[in-house]
């Protein structure tokens, strides 16, 4: 194997273990398609010493003093940036990303969050209620063991959105990643030991599904945090009610991208590049609905066809790469499929095709006549294509944008002040973004309404959900009984 082999396939206990009894899961560079690592899938005896680690280790740090949690994680933020090339470079073979965004995005990501998350460890305060001669206060206490569980896109933000503030309010977190990008959360696992991190606080284990739903389903666990499709987050939210678990479900979405005739037309082009090309497509915010009005349609056109077909396509490994392949071979055929089916109804203003090289290319692709009808409309397709769709007025593109299942996010470009708010009031969405695009501050809370899933990762609302409050009532006089 590579240098990208792991010492073993997860991290339990405060150190890399093997069974290699699991069945392989190979990480595969998405770019040549070549195997850089090879993993087993945790065993029934590896989820078992993952769980029994966990409830162990959480005893002991939630008693810790949170500003001294806190400390854990403030270092592991310092050790992340202090390696960021190298995990950056291990993010771009896992997922095919290419590494002008690893660099920003990834690593870097998460030690803003653990950084972010290790500030507020010290400030889980409760609340206190003068009841006359009485009094009551709240306490805000751990859950207890939590999972997360992750998608392929972000597999180093994710397992760090998950696990700090889940660490910071005293929780252990079982975190399985997805079995696609096996590799960067186990070294989130490895910085967090070195930064003091005890024994089975943070443990990673590799799987699909079923080791996922085997998670979820012991009486041991408290909450769920999943990050993947709808479907998934169905799932997953069923099995965890049967044991009355508490959920955070950050899904996918179909979110709209709204395009006025006062915007900027460069910025709103740059935004629209940003919400659909970014990770070749990949991210679940992504403004796939790109709504423009129609005064301003064919200007917007010509200049995203120009710089669409400027991109640099090529390795990740390359710094100047802006758009590398999708993650596997089975996510670039399916997106393919939509593109073909994309092409019989809209008309395809440039892309379409995959690329003639190895690896998981599709080149970047914009559909403009799209209708709100369309498979291409309607569908997440994860992938590097854009559809573009026209409108009159406010009314009428406020409405389309909200014709969906999904919920997750929304943008506007606009320079009317006035309606920028209103309709941020009005579109129904977890995060909107006014003449901006996909950007995502440790302080500013990020989930998604509807089908597009419910909590929020991220601010003091994510350190929130994995506590519950637990009320104290203080008597502080006799007891009048009638009696
Ligand atoms: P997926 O739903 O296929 O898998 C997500 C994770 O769930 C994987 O780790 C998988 O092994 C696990 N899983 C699958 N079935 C399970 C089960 N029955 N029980 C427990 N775990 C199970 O998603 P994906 O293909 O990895 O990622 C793409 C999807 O994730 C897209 O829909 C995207 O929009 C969504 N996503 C959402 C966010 C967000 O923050 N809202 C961020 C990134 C990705």
């Amino acid at each position: 194997m590579t240098d990208l082999q792991p010492p073993a396939s997860h991290f339990i206990d405060g150190a890399f273990t093997e069974d290699a009894a699991g069945d392989p899961i190979d990480s595969m560079f998405p770019a040549t398609g070549e195997t850089v690592a090879r993993l087993h899938a945790a065993t029934p005896a590896i989820v078992e010493a993952a769980l029994a680690s966990a409830t162990a280790g959480q005893a002991a740090w939630a008693a810790m003093d949170g500003a001294a949690r806190g400390r854990v994680l403030c270092r592991a933020a310092g050790l992340m940036r202090d390696r960021n090339r190298a995990l950056s470079l291990l993010e771009t073979y896992d997922t095919g990303k290419p590494l002008q965004e690893t660099l920003v995005a990834d690593a870097a990501s998460g030690a803003d969050t653990l950084d972010y998350f290790g500030g507020l460890a010290a400030d889980l305060t409760g609340t206190t209620l003068p009841l006359g001669r009485d009094w009551a206060y709240t306490l805000r206490e751990p859950l207890g063991v939590c999972v997360g569980i992750g998608a392929w896109n972000y597999p180093t933000q994710i397992a760090c959105w998950k696990a700090a503030p889940a660490l910071a309010a005293g929780n252990a977190m079982v975190f399985k990643p997805s079995e696609i990008t096996p590799l960067g959360a186990l070294q989130v696992a490895a910085i967090l030991h070195e930064a003091g991190l005890p024994p089975g606080v943070f443990n990673v284990l590799q799987g699909g599904g079923d080791v996922g739903a085997a998670l979820v389903d012991d009486p041991r666990v408290a909450k769920v945090s999943l990050t993947g499709s709808a479907e998934t987050g169905r799932r997953v939210y069923s099995l965890a009610a049967q044991g009355m678990k508490q959920a955070t479900m950050e899904l996918g979405g179909k979110s709209p991208l709204i395009v006025f005739d006062d915007a900027g037309l460069d910025d709103a082009v740059a935004g629209a590049l940003l919400g659909n090309m970014y990770s070749a497509g990949q991210i679940c915010s992504n403004g796939t609905r790109v709504f423009v009005q129609r005064s301003v349609l064919a200007p917007f056109l010509d200049r995203l066809k120009a710089r669409v077909e400027a991109m640099i396509v090529g390795d990740p490994r390359d710094e100047a790469t802006q758009l590398g392949p999708l993650v596997s071979e089975t996510q670039m055929h399916r997106v393919l499929g939509f593109v073909d089916r994309g092409r019989t109804a809209a008309r395809l203003v440039t892309g379409g095709h995959r690329l003639d090289r190895p690896g998981f290319y599709v080149a970047p692709t914009v559909f403009a006549d799209v209708t709100d009808d369309m498979e291409i409309a309607r569908e997440e397709i994860f992938g590097p294509v854009m559809s573009v769709l026209s409108f009159e007025t406010e009314a009428e593109v406020t409405a389309r944008a909200n014709a969906t299942p999904y919920g997750l996010s929304a943008g506007i470009f606009t320079a009317d002040l006035t309606r920028a708010h209103r309709m941020a009031q009005r579109l129904q969405a977890g995060t909107v973004w006014i003449n901006a695009y996909n950007l995502t501050p440790a302080g500013m809370p990020f989930g998604g309404v509807k089908a597009s899933g419910f909590g929020r990762e991220n601010a003091r609302a994510a350190m929130e959900s994995y506590t519950r409050t637990k009320s104290v009532y203080v008597g502080m006089g006799p007891v009048d009984a009638p009696y």
